[in-house]
């Protein structure tokens, strides 16, 4: 029994499962986002702000799915090449466990950590610190 190791189908449906719920999820935002600033001027000041800030929580929550949703897409194209599971950075195999964690993962751990590095370098660069 090799229960334990995920096979690329299951990933593969993974993540098709998780498109369709980021999908749903960003249409449920779009209708709760709107009717909020329609009524804006009826409202005092306070709830104003409330609804200011409501919906920029939509639209943060809204830009994660969105990225989540362009990440699951891509490897959903990697599925179809025939490269899925395979680090885009080194092309080596990424770790299925990681993969399993997260099936929309482009790059392998190693890689993952080396380009985190390399940002944090980037920032500090940036700050002119
Ligand atoms: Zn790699």
């Amino acid at each position: 029994m090799s229960a334990h190791v995920q096979s690329l189908d299951e990933f593969f449906s993974m993540l098709v499962e998780e498109q369709r719920d980021i999908r749903i999820a960003l249409a449920h935002l779009e209708r709760s986002g709107k009717p909020v600033a329609l009524d804006q001027n009826a409202q005092g000041r306070v709830s104003r702000i409330d609804a200011i800030s409501q919906q920029h929580m939509a639209k943060a929550g809204g830009t994660r799915l969105t990225i989540q949703l362009e990440r699951i897409k891509a490897a959903l194209e990697r599925y179809s090449a025939g490269r899925y599971g395979i680090c885009c950075r080194c092309e080596l195999e990424i770790d299925h466990g990681r993969l399993m964690a997260d099936p929309a993962a482009p790059f392998c751990m190693e890689c993952t950590e080396e380009l985190a590095e390399a940002k944090q370098h980037d920032m500090r660069r940036d700050t002119g610190r």
